[in-house]
């Protein structure tokens, strides 16, 4: 989102004049404090000004694309991950097909009966199976799953940037979000590369804020 006219003046006293206070940005504007207020907000937060106490404005010096890739780098995998979608290692291939339509997702994790993550199952490893004349019914997701420990994984404190490049090297769609437990990886999300894009999008609409 772009900057107000009157923003863009504000940004200019204060490169300026800085340090300089609110009021005084606001005579010069011919304006009131109070009216100000609003956008003295707007710029403090999204970095373009900072504030000291008794001090007043200055200007960060940061250019938009700075503060961008800056807000970008502190994204956390937790803020954007899906709910993450299960079966377990014994169902059939057809049942992993219909799991896949159901739930309306591209990659199914595998969990054995302790509910740990065993494998990985994507649209190919299906259509793969799938192509073969063989009963689908009757083939286990486990002889089809990509299986641990050749897993990608992420965990919810992980940069998102960082989970990004896993993706981008391993060429997959998406990664299991895990937490670690004794003996096993517990699964409790999905990043997918859509997630990805809707955290680019959010923070490229709200860049102002
Ligand atoms: P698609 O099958 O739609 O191309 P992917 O590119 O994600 O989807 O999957 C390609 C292959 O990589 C599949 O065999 C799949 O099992 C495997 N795979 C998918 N995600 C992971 C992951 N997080 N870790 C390891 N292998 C994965």
């Amino acid at each position: 989102m772009e900057l107000s006219n009157r923003q863009e003046q504000i940004i200019q006293i204060v490169k300026d004049n800085g340090p300089i206070t609110g009021e005084n940005i606001a005579e010069r504007l011919e304006l009131t404090r109070a009216t100000l207020r609003p956008d003295l907000a707007i710029l403090t937060m999204a970095g373009y000004l900072d504030a000291r106490p008794r001090v007043g404005y200055f200007f960060t010096g940061k250019t938009g694309s700075e503060l961008f890739t800056e807000k970008l780098k502190k994204f956390k995998v937790w803020e954007y991950q899906s709910l993450p979608v299960v079966v377990e290692e014994d169902v059939s291939a057809y049942d992993a097909i219909c799991a896949m339509f159901l739930e309306d997702v591209g990659t199914l994790f595998v969990t054995n009966n302790k509910s740990h993550l065993v494998g990985v199952l994507s649209r190919k490893d299906l259509l793969r199976t799938s192509i073969g004349s063989k009963d689908l019914t009757s083939v286990p997701v486990h002889m089809i799953m990509t299986r641990m420990p050749n897993i990608t994984i992420c965990e919810p404190e992980d940069l998102l940037l960082d989970a990004a490049q896993k993706l981008i090297e391993k060429q997959i769609d998406g990664l299991p979000v895990v937490n670690p437990v004794e003996d096993g990886l517990e699964v409790v999300g999905r990043l997918t590369k859509t997630n990805i894009t809707k955290a680019l999008v959010e923070l490229a609409r709200d860049q102002h804020i």
